[in-house]
């Protein structure tokens, strides 16, 4: 696998096991949030729907106030059922706003607000119905029947509470015990007030407590004594709460002190026969206020919950957002440390591969970057710019190497006077073109010519004079030959040419060719003199198998010396 793949896939399998860790970890602190935001939730609505049941258990007081109270009704008792329905309506719009404004309205609870809202409607009409008649025609059955009417609200209403307190308990099992003594608080309140409520027909009919009436408040008054033991019971972590031991204390005070010692004063008055000293109003008036404590009981019990609660919810929050924060954070130096190890280690890796396998195919022409780097990527780098000076170097001096073989090959085979080819390299043209010519069975010539009178060039104009001459008439000759023509200096002022394969007479007409030419060419010399000179030709050709070089040669020496013999100036052969 190449590195930049590993690279990519490593990175994308540490992208997905980071992200899904991340994920993982978000999305659990999100739903420990969103659990504790419920949570919190559902604790406000068990204090608002707490608070809507106690509501609709305080409209009854002023509510019998006014049932036995006579005509025209005191204005104050009037106001106070005002107030108290008042509070009892804000206390249930309250709810009810309160568990539209969730994310899933209980539709449960929605449904019993629904059953409440006529029911409370009828009672208060029953209520009105028999505020409204003279007190001596209020039958004691129907005033008993409109307490009963009163009475069947809450069962109702408590049951948002059951059902908000599950919800709460199942998100906050550690509040349990709290809220269950809430409720027992809650409880208590409704059992207080239906104890009060006992009283309201023979208070109003200024009656004895008849024998329903008697059985019943010993029965609420047992219900009463073991709700009373059920909030004392020591609460965990809120038992050692200060407020709720300063309500607990006021409750033992005023309600089963004085509230109960009222109530016990009222059946003391009705067993003896004696008349009861107060109304339903009065006796309301002095009997609701001792329950009040037990309300504070409940609201210290739902503060420490909600205080808990509201913790949890911050600590959450803080968890969430520290998760959240962790995870961008993560990321990003996952991120930066990625960008770091590719521009750092994986980029320069590849450029010093590229460079390596380009340096081994020979390629030096590119340049090594980064070399400037302190770390182990650079020491890298560097040793590979040395590689490369030193295959440049090495490149260098092989290119020298070759140049001077080149320059040496070339001496080897060069005449250094004229420039031409030297006798040696003649030769060894000459024998390969001679097997060529064995071969192919074709004829090879030889044209020997040697420059007329030349001692007298340099006895009359100088050694120098001399050698230009010898450079010129190898230049014209040169200049007169074709391709595949080869001239060569063959010793002194005598020079050989060796015609591409021709027979004798070609080679001659070739020679005469070259002999017009030099007899021709005015040799202007240094000293101003011009100088014509003549040159003697010897051609000599063979062919067949037996044909060889030397007597190729020597036939054409012999040839020459016949020229020079003849009178110079001529071809012969
Ligand atoms: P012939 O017509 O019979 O050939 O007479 P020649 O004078 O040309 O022949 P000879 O053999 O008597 O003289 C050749 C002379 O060429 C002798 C030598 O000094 C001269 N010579 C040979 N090589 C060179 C050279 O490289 N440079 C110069 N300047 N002279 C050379
Ligand atoms: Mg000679
Ligand atoms: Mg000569």
């Amino acid at each position: 696998m190449k590195l930049t793949r590993l690279f990519a896939v490593s990175i994308a399998v540490l992208a997905l096991l980071s992200g899904a860790m991340l994920g993982h970890i978000v999305l659990t602190e999100w739903n420990n949030y969103r659990a504790a935001a419920d949570g919190l939730r559902m604790l406000e609505l068990v204090q608002k729907s707490m608070l809507a049941t106690e509501k609709l258990s305080a409209e009854r007081g002023p509510a019998n106030g006014l049932m036995g109270d006579g005509l025209p009704h005191r204005a104050l008792r009037v106001q106070r059922l005002a107030d108290a329905r008042e509070a009892s309506d804000r206390a249930l719009a309250d709810l009810r706003t309160c568990i539209d404004a969730g994310p899933a309205p209980s539709a449960a609870a929605l449904a019993t607000l629904r059953r409440v809202q006529p029911a409370l409607l009828a009672a208060r009409r029953t209520v009105d119905q028999l505020a409204a008649l003279e007190q001596a025609q209020r039958p004691p059955a129907e005033l008993t029947a409109a307490v009963e009417q009163m009475f069947a609200l809450v069962p109702i209403i408590m049951e948002t509470v059951n059902e908000f307190s599950r919800s709460s308990e199942q998100r906050y099992p550690q509040f349990a015990v709290i809220q269950q003594n809430a409720r027992f608080a809650v409880e208590l309140r409704e059992y207080a007030g239906r104890l009060g409520s006992q009283l309201t027909a023979a208070l109003a009919g200024r009656q004895p407590l008849d024998d329903t009436a008697q059985r019943q408040i010993q029965f609420i008054e047992g219900r009463i004594e073991q709700l009373r033991q059920l909030i004392k019971l020591p609460t965990n972590s809120v038992a050692a709460d200060p407020r709720l031991l300063v309500a607990v204390r006021a409750m033992e005070q005023r309600y089963f002190g004085d509230g109960l010692a009222l109530v016990a004063e009222m059946v003391r008055a009705s067993r003896a026969g004696l008349p009861y000293q107060m109304d339903t109003g009065q006796f309301a008036e002095r009997y609701v206020p001792t329950m009040t404590p037990i309300l504070r009981v409940r609201d210290v019990l739902l503060e420490a919950s909600l205080e808990q609660a509201r913790q949890a919810y911050d600590t959450a929050q803080r968890q969430l957002l520290l998760a959240c924060a962790t995870g961008a954070l993560t990321l990003l130096v996952l991120t930066v440390l990625v960008l770091i190890v590719r521009r750092r280690v994986i980029r320069p890796l590849l450029w010093a591969t590229r460079a390596l396998v380009n340096l081994s195919n020979g390629d030096l022409a590119s340049e090594v970057r980064g070399t400037g780097r302190r770390d182990e990527v650079g020491d890298l780098l560097r040793a590979l710019v040395a590689l490369r000076a030193g295959a440049l170097d090495k490149q260098r001096l092989e290119q020298e190497r070759q140049h001077l073989i080149e320059e040496l090959r070339r001496s080897a085979d060069t005449d250094y006077l004229t420039g031409i080819l030297n006798r040696r390299a003649f030769t060894v043209a000459g024998q390969l073109r001679m097997r060529g010519a064995q071969e192919q069975d074709l004829s090879l010539a030889v044209i020997l010519f040697d420059i007329d009178h030349f001692k007298s060039v340099n006895d009359c104009h100088g050694h120098d004079a001399g050698d230009q001459v010898l450079i010129r008439v190898a230049a014209l000759v040169r200049h007169e030959l074709r391709d595949g023509e080869i001239l060569a200096r063959y010793g002194g002022e005598e020079f050989v040419v060796m015609p591409a394969y021709c027979d004798l007479n070609a080679a001659r007409v070739v020679a005469e060719r070259l002999r017009r030419a030099i007899e021709a060419e005015p040799l202007p010399l240094v000293d101003g003199h011009i100088l014509r000179i003549t040159a003697s030709f010897g051609v000599a050709a063979a062919s067949g198998q037996r044909a060889a070089l030397d007597s190729l040669f020597h036939a054409a020496d012999l040839a020459l010396y016949r020229a020079k013999h003849l009178g110079r100036n001529r071809v012969e052969g």
